[in-house]
């Protein structure tokens, strides 16, 4: 836990150093400018936990002052989750109105008394830590309902999530949709042969190759259901989509996961459908769905293992 001190004035900053040192604050910070202190926090780890849990900001100082200072920091989503206390010689009610429209969450009149700094430090850091944990509660809870239990990846209902946002950005934007269909070839068999654990295995192993070959924030890989899995490409085309489909086919192909029931290859395959459509307020979500699986069926039927392409849906 740490506290940064921003204030002008050098016996300012002492004193309340010494005061929260007094309390068992140890990691006190000092700053003389919001610039020197706005370059200590770009210069802090950036993993979603923000090093410093609180700041002290002195109001009136040289060029930028403590007002300016805290509206900037609150624009800055690295550093927006950060409480500020303003302290402030003048207890004029204007400033005040002016520091908690900028996003100071408590303020403080100097001269600095020990017990209600320590009151308002106390009770602004509990109130920090209780969003702390209901932020990562809520992250957790996100991820849990978001990703399949088997294999880790993004089950149906981020899917159908994604595609309905992906949907509408593509119908905003007039820019091109594209859906894989990607289906286990022969899955029950290799359940029969190998038993329900090793299905789980294969499984896994399968959604981990098709996710690697999506990787950016356009994309989704997802479990659909069963032994089927999915990909959205949102702003692609057919053509970019069956590239991306016949890589994950092939990568499939060389996990090399023994399958001595499937009459096409002694490993297990997949078989892809892939569908693209330019969105128009007459079309749904649906349509392009349903070309992705009927593209699949035909990949089923003319002997697996390969990638058949829908002609693309009509908007
Ligand atoms: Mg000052």
């Amino acid at each position: 836990m740490s506290i940064l001190v921003v204030d002008d004035s050098f016996d300012s900053r002492l004193l309340v150093r010494a005061l929260l040192k007094d309390q068992g604050y140890s990691d006190i910070i000092l700053a003389e400018s919001a610039a020197v202190a706005l370059e200590i926090l770009r210069s802090q780890p950036t993993d979603g936990h923000s090093k410093v849990d609180l700041i002290l900001m002195d109001l009136v100082m040289p060029e930028l002052d403590g007002i300016e200072a805290c509206r900037m920091f609150k624009q800055d989503e690295a550093l927006q989750d950060i409480p500020i206390i303003m302290v402030t010689a003048s207890s004029e009610v204007e400033n005040l109105e002016r520091a908690f429209a900028a996003g100071a969450m408590d303020f403080i009149t100097k001269p600095l008394k020990r017990v209600e700094l320590l009151a308002r430090v106390r009770s602004v850091l509990k109130l920090k830590s209780e969003m702390d944990q209901r932020k990562s509660r809520e992250e957790e809870l996100r991820s849990l309902t978001s990703l399949d239990g088997l294999t880790g990846i993004a089950n149906r209902r981020c899917f159908d999530e994604f595609l309905e946002d992906a949907w509408h950005q593509a119908l905003g934007n007039h820019q091109p949709l594209a859906l894989i269909m990607l289906d286990i070839d022969f899955f029950k068999m290799y359940n029969d042969a190998y038993g329900h654990q090793a299905g789980d295995e294969c499984l896994r192993k399968v959604a981990k190759t098709i996710q690697s070959i999506v990787n950016c924030p356009f994309e989704l890989a997802a479990r659909y259901g069963g032994e089927e899995f999915s990909v959205i490409l949102a702003s692609s085309d057919a053509q970019y989509a069956a590239q991306v489909g016949e890589k994950a086919r092939i990568a499939v192909v060389g996990l090399n996961v023994p399958h001595c029931r499937s009459p096409i290859l002694p490993v297990v395959t997949v078989s892809v459908g892939v569908a693209s459509i330019v969105p128009s307020l007459q079309s749904t979500a649906q349509e392009l769905i349903k070309a992705a699986d009927d593209a699949l069926y035909y990949a089923k039927q003319n002997g697996r293992n390969q990638i058949r392409i829908a002609s693309e849906v009509k908007g």
